[in-house]
């Protein structure tokens, strides 16, 4: 996919040593079954698939495969346990999702590397991103648990009773624990499934909710692909679905709980719009760039996939951000100079290619700096497009990878009407000097979150969501509590 099309000044003159992690205080099993009802359970038709490591194509574990009979039993194991965790004060319920988060912080550096072999991501990221937060998560709604009462003011919250929640590869550790905290701390039970290609550290998770002495039934994790979510969406025993995802499985889900008792919080697809003003520090805005789209190789959900320059600064973007591009060290995720590791799929990898043909077939001009791939795994180079517009299909569509698409304007006005014009609003960000100018476009931007000046940055204190087809409802923050209680 690399394509030496560039001169030589960009070519990054510093070589590093490789900074591989150890992965000899780490223990994955040969094979893993479900978590049910406090135990870990054979599936029903004893089924097991492959994990994939896609840094080198090799198979890293069984995972069993949940039935539909597998997810009853799940979810029946969450009825009878929710009068009693419903029940339990709620000083008591924080207690054990603060041991949650300290066991998860006592294990981070193994939930990092087994997060880094199963989905690719560089051992960097994980290490110090999604595993951190998954904990600062649990710490977070370990808080709000005994203090709902201030969360509601003369409201009395209640808990929904049993939750079913899906949700997909890209950040796994940490969208478990954006599900599993606020649904507990509310004094609900659960049924989650994680994704097919990921589904290693949510079972880790539940060696560590095990370990939190939970009561039995409280926490049942079911591994398996889209049939297993199906299940789990079409069990009349459920009494909401908390979905990350695709906005396509998203619309599903929509049609299958229309017309049922079920809540549905659904947190979908983007295409992020990052906007570069003349007036913004130049530098920062091409290090907010390069972490807006090539964080997580672009399996991120809030991307800044679509970059707005000013037009007097954009030549200026474009050369830094080129040369920039050619630093960024592609390759083994568990080396910690690795910048972008491996696609998460060979499925997803062929997607992400079939954009890029689209992109050049439409006419855009493709830059992809010179990057030495492994001979194994699944890869693609950081790649923008220049010479492109609103109708090409890369600027409308979610491309889940580390793809940009470049683009000018010349006033506030315009860029506002470009940003918004798209199917989705889930994230954007404005680079300027004016604070005023930010909060103008926090107005007109239609978007769940907009970050001012940076870009990708969460905390478990803050909500996240989206508008239009990225979804409905928050996670994150006070608003996070809201879609797991019900007032009487
Ligand atoms: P996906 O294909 O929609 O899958 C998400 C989850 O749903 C997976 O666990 C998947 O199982 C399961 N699933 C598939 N078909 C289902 C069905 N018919 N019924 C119930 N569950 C079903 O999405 P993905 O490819 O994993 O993830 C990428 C998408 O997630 C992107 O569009 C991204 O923008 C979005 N995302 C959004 C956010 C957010 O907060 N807004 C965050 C992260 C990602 P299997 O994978 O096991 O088949
Ligand atoms: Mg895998």
């Amino acid at each position: 996919m690399a394509k030496n099309n560039n001169n030589n000044i960009f070519k990054a003159s510093w070589t590093y040593d490789e900074a591989p992690e150890s992965i000899d205080h780490i223990q994955i099993k040969e094979q893993y079954d479900l978590y049910i009802d406090g135990k870990f359970t054979k599936p029903i038709k004893g089924k097991y698939f492959d994990t994939i490591n896609p840094s080198n194509g090799e198979k890293i574990a069984n995972i069993a495969e949940a039935s539909s009979e597998d997810v009853d039993k799940a979810v029946k194991a969450a009825r009878k346990a929710f009068k009693g965790w419903a029940a339990l004060s709620g000083k008591e319920r924080g207690k054990y999702i603060f041991r949650i988060a300290r066991l998860i912080q006592e294990r981070a550096r193994e939930f990092a590397v087994i997060e880094s072999l199963d989905g690719g991501k560089p051992i960097r990221e994980s290490r110090d991103i999604d595993i951190p937060l998954a904990a600062n998560h649990f710490f977070y709604y370990a808080g709000w648990a005994d203090k709902l009462e201030y969360a509601f003011p003369n409201r009395d919250p209640k808990p929904l009773g049993v939750v079913g929640q899906i949700i997909p590869w890209n950040f796994p550790l940490l969208m478990a624990a954006w599900k599993l905290a606020p649904a507990l701390a509310t004094g609900n039970t659960v049924v989650l499934k994680p994704a097919e290609t990921t589904s290693l550290t949510a079972l880790k998770l539940a060696e560590i909710i095990h370990e939190s002495g939970i009561p039995k039934g409280v926490v049942n994790i079911v591994t398996g692909a889209g049939e297993t979510g199906a299940s789990i969406v079409n069990h009349s025993d459920v009494n909401k679905i908390a979905f990350t995802g695709s906005t396509g499985v998203g619309k599903y889900i929509q049609k299958a709980t229309a017309g049922t008792n079920k809540k549905l919080t659904l947190e979908l697809g983007g295409k992020g719009a990052n906007i570069i003003f003349e007036d913004a520090s130049i530098d920062q805005a091409v290090e907010g760039i390069v972490n807006a789209i090539f964080f997580n190789q672009g399996h991120v959900c809030c991307a800044g996939s679509r970059l707005f320059i000013q037009e007097s600064v954009a030549d200026l973007v474009i050369e830094k951000l080129k040369r920039r591009m050619e630093t960024l060290i592609v390759g083994n995720p568990l080396d910690k100079n690795t910048d972008i590791g491996a696609i998460n799929s060979k499925k997803q990898l062929k997607t992400i290619e079939n954009y890029i043909k689209i992109g050049i077939n439409e006419g855009g001009e493709i830059y992809q700096p010179e990057c030495k791939f492994p001979t194994q795994g699944n890869w693609c180079a950081p790649t923008l497009f220049l010479n492109v517009s609103q109708s090409h299909r890369i600027v409308q569509e979610e491309i889940f990878g580390p793809v940009l698409a470049v683009q000018t304007f010349r006033t506030i006005d315009e860029v506002i009407e470009k940003a918004n014009n798209t199917p989705y609003g889930l994230s954007a960000g404005v680079w300027t000097e004016k604070g005023s100018k930010i909060f103008h476009l926090t107005q007109k931007l239609n978007a769940g979150v907009i970050w001012g000046n940076t870009f990708n940055k969460f905390d478990a204190t803050s909500p996240f969501g989206g508008y239009k087809e990225s979804g409905f409802g928050r996670e994150g923050g006070l608003h996070g509590l809201k879609p797991y209680v019900k007032f009487e």
